[in-house]
């Protein structure tokens, strides 16, 4: 037993999808040389992308995508009453996501201009956290693997697994890039947690924060450094509202 009460043997999880392009499930799904051994720690419940069955008792419940209907607010709830342990997983659970994107635009006009005159119910796209408690976040577009397998399988062996507190450029500058505000371009890698081994700066494309902020951000000097090198500071609040994951950031003039 351990300490969430769990039998080490028969850890039962769910894996649950809401708004969202269910590209996080499919990474836990991908990488075959790691699947057999986490999924030899687990009974797998539910899991739309793994296994046909449907099971309604699950100890970890482990929670995909935004909130953009009320129904999906209900089944939501009635999957927190039943979980012992909720984690949100992906940028679009934690922050909203690339869902959030619609939010400044009124609902309306959104719902004519894709549906026309269907009448589709749709509202802004929330996080997992707006609606009900969430014990771990686990951000990323998509999320990486190796960082939700270690998550799980600490929860079920007791070990207190962390995700990084420092930012995307710790990890840039060890893999020897050249900085793209070098390169005249706005990357978030100063203010974004770590965690991706910087995969989007080391192929030449700027970090867009998908992971969100790192702890103890020193904002005012990040966007010091893009009014300094005489980058758009609108281009910056775009890039900072990408995923939604910096909304106590992204107003500050710094
Ligand atoms: S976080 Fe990204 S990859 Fe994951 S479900 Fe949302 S859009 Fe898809
Ligand atoms: S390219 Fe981006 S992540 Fe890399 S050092 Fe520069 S600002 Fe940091
Ligand atoms: S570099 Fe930035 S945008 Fe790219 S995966 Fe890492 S955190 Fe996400």
């Amino acid at each position: 037993m351990n300490h969430l009460g769990f039998k080490l043997d028969s850890i039962k999880i769910g894996s649950f999808d809401f708004t969202c392009c269910e590209g996080c499930q499919l990474q836990l799904a991908n990488r075959e040389s790691s699947l057999p051994d986490f999924l030899a720690l687990l009974d797998i419940r539910n899991f739309r992308e793994i296994s046909s069955e449907r099971h309604d008792d699950y100890d970890i419940a482990l929670v995909e995508g935004s909130i953009t209907r009320s129904d999906e607010i209900r089944r939501l709830k009635t999957i927190r009453q039943k979980a012992k342990v909720l984690v949100a997983y992906g940028s679009c659970a934690c922050f909203g996501g690339v869902n959030s994107r619609k939010n400044p635009i009124p609902q309306e006009e959104l719902i004519r201009e894709v549906y026309g005159d269907k009448h589709i119910e749709t509202m802004p796209s929330m996080r997992i956290a707006d609606f009900v408690q969430v014990d771990y976040s686990i951000p990323g577009c998509p999320v990486s693997k190796k960082e939700v397998e270690q998550i799980v399988v600490g929860l079920v062996t007791r070990s207190l697994v962390s995700l990084p507190r420092f930012p995307v450029c710790v990890e840039c500058k060890q893999r020897l890039n050249t900085c793209l505000f070098d390169l005249g371009e706005i990357c978030l890698g100063p203010v974004t947690r770590a965690g991706c081994d910087a995969v989007c700066p080391s192929g030449k494309t700027p970090c867009l924060g998908c992971r969100g902020p790192a702890d103890d951000i020193n904002f005012p000097a990040f966007s010091q450094l893009v009014h300094e090198q005489g980058l758009s500071t609108e281009e910056m609040r775009e890039k900072l509202a990408f995923y939604n994951g910096f909304t106590d950031y992204h107003d500050h003039e710094g």
